[in-house]
């Protein structure tokens, strides 16, 4: 069967969430996508936090392991006072407005970085801004994951989700609040782009009913089409949940491991299971957006 009557149906293995060194991730756009084409991904998005620079390469990689692929970053956003990630598929990466807004979204990055690592040394852990430093790949996007390797190589903390729960969390020594994009605009700077926008991992944000009912409500408002419904982030409850949720809102659903590394990623790439079938798959609305190989 060909990759176009593949995508009109729910079993392509479709992997739309993944990070590269361009951001928290620890391989390079070529190594993820000879890892996704190994792993049987059809379909593969690089979406990086903020960030569309690795986008060329991981298109001309797709193309060399002849894998379709879609455009994607990942932008970080603050709603009811939490952070909420809205991924972007399919969308010019050379658009001016998105490049722009990506430009500010990671423009707070270093401040709070610094800040970061003045917290931790309060709490007797030195220097951690410049070891965080030695993880970064690009250094326009240091991020909390870079913070988390860091510590955990000198010792502090066995492995990272450790590292975060008790350093890196609201409340935590090494915790600074920081005011992200707004949903309005990332959800704006993806569709001017030609993209479409998808709520990555409702499951992660400790929302009450209300919240999340709202953050779905203005989300939808402000054109946002799809919400990630199977995701290395998700439980098995959780895809159900979200999976009526899509319904509920008139969402499409969308699939992606969310992988950063090898060691640290419980989820590789290509390895969830299926969308349920009665969901309509966000790659359905971007069928004109693939580059196929
Ligand atoms: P930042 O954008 O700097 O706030 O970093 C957010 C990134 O940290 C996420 O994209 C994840 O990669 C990682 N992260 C967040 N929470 C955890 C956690 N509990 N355990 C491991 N990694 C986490
Ligand atoms: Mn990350
Ligand atoms: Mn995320
Ligand atoms: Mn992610």
């Amino acid at each position: 069967m060909s990759l176009k009557q593949r995508t009109s149906m729910h079993l392509l293995n479709a992997d739309l969430h993944c990070h590269s060194s361009v951001s928290d991730g620890t391989l390079t756009p070529e190594a993820l996508a000879e890892r996704a084409k190994r792993n049987g991904v059809e379909l593969w998005a690089l979406t990086d936090h903020d960030e569309v620079g690795g986008q060329h390469r991981a298109r001309a990689a797709a193309q060399a392991q002849g894998l379709a692929y879609l455009t994607g970053s990942e932008i970080s956003v603050t709603f009811a006072g939490k952070t909420v990630h809205i991924v972007g598929l399919g969308f010019d990466p050379d658009h001016p407005s998105l490049q722009q807004g990506l430009v500010d979204t990671r423009g707070g990055r270093e401040r709070r970085a610094r800040d970061m690592a003045e917290g931790l040394a309060k709490v007797g852990i030195p220097n951690a801004f410049e070891g965080a430093l030695r993880y970064v790949g690009n250094p326009d996007l240091i991020s909390r994951t870079h913070f988390a390797r860091y510590l955990v190589e000198i010792g502090v903390c066995s492995e990272s989700h450790e590292v975060f729960k008790r350093y890196l969390t609201e409340g935590k020594p090494g915790y600074v609040e920081h005011r992200w994009a707004t949903l309005s605009d990332a959800i704006h700077w993806i569709t001017e782009a030609g993209g479409e926008a998808v709520i990555a991992h409702p499951g992660r944000y400790g929302f009450t009913p209300n919240e999340e009912y709202a953050l779905f409500t203005e989300f939808k408002a402000h054109g946002g089409r799809g919400v990630e419904v199977v995701t290395g982030s998700h439980t098995v409850p959780e895809y159900a949940k979200y999976a009526d949720m899509a319904i509920e809102f008139d969402l499409l659903a969308s699939r992606g491991s969310d992988f950063h590394d090898p060691a640290e990623s419980h989820t590789d790439l290509g390895t969830l299971p299926d969308l349920p079938g009665r969901l309509t798959p966000v790659w359905q609305a971007l069928e004109h957006r693939i580059f196929r190989p």
